[in-house]
């Protein structure tokens, strides 16, 4: 029997996984003045908290991206069928990572 003579070497794989995750978040119609119609609002914390994201950072982002925007007792609320049309758009990452750049620094 032929003998070996082994090398260490090393195999490595890499694989990607798609993860579909479902989140959820109560939303609200009121007036946009902006689309001029009835839409749906959604708080703002609740939003960010969807994407994983500060409230300030994301607002920031969806400002960024003409995205509409109220206030109202409760804080802000951002109209759905702008952020729906943003994403449409891809303005925000497929990652929906909505980092945007800090002026402060
Ligand atoms: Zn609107």
């Amino acid at each position: 029997m032929p003998k070996l003579t082994l090398q260490n070497r090393e195999l490595v794989i890499e694989i990607e996984k798609v993860e579909r995750i479902r989140r959820t978040a109560k939303t609200r119609i009121a007036l946009c003045q902006q689309c001029g119609s009835k839409c749906d609002f959604v708080d703002l914390v609740k939003i960010a908290a969807l994407f994983e994201s500060a409230p300030c950072k994301f607002l920031d982002a969806v400002r960024a991206n003409g995205c509409h925007i109220s206030t109202n007792e409760q804080g802000v609320q951002i109209c759905v069928t702008s952020f729906l049309a943003l994403l449409r758009r891809g303005s925000v990452g497929k990652d929906l990572s909505l980092e945007c750049s800090d002026n402060s620094s």
